[in-house]
C-alpha cells in the first residue's frame, strides 16, 4: 500500500475529536477514518487503503454491520468522499482517459440530485470511451 496513504490516514485519525468534522470508527483491523455516510450507510478508510461499509436496511438497527466494500462500492465511496471531504483521495480513483465523455445519466456530476450516487458511472461523473453511445 502507498506509504503516504497510511501516514495520511494516521494524521486524519489523530485530528479526530468526538464533536469534530473528522470521525473514526473501530473496525476488525483497527481504527479507521470515517468517510461519507447517509441514512443506513456508513463508510470508512483503513490505514491499508481498504474501504469498508456498514449498510443497514433497517434504519433503527444500532448494531454495526461492517464488511469490506466490493469494487463498485469502493469506487463510489472514494469518488463521493473525494468530492465532498478529501480531495486527496482522488489519486485512488481510476484515471480519467482524455477522451472519456461525461456520464450522460448524471450530466457529469456523479450524483442524481444532491446525494444519490449515479449507478452508471459509480459517482465518477464520466464513463470509459467504449461506453459512449451514438
Ligand atoms: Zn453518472
Amino acid at each position: 500500500m502507498l506509504d503516504w496513504l497510511r501516514a495520511w490516514v494516521d494524521y486524519q485519525i489523530a485530528l479526530a475529536t468526538p464533536t469534530g468534522q473528522i470521525n473514526t470508527v473501530e473496525l476488525p483491523s483497527g481504527r479507521a477514518l470515517s468517510l461519507i455516510g447517509s441514512l443506513g450507510l456508513s463508510s470508512a478508510l483503513t490505514r491499508d487503503g481498504e474501504i469498508w461499509i456498514d449498510r443497514n436496511e433497517d434504519l433503527f438497527e444500532a448494531t454495526p454491520n461492517w464488511r469490506p466494500a466490493n469494487q463498485d462500492e469502493r469506487c463510489a465511496v472514494l469518488a463521493c468522499s473525494q468530492r465532498r471531504l478529501y480531495p486527496e483521495l482522488g489519486v485512488l480513483l481510476p484515471q480519467r482517459p482524455i477522451d472519456a465523455p461525461d456520464c450522460r445519466h448524471c450530466a457529469g456530476r456523479g450524483t442524481i440530485g444532491d446525494i444519490a450516487v449515479c449507478e452508471h458511472c459509480l459517482a465518477l461523473g464520466w464513463v470509459s470511451p467504449e461506453e459512449r453511445k451514438p
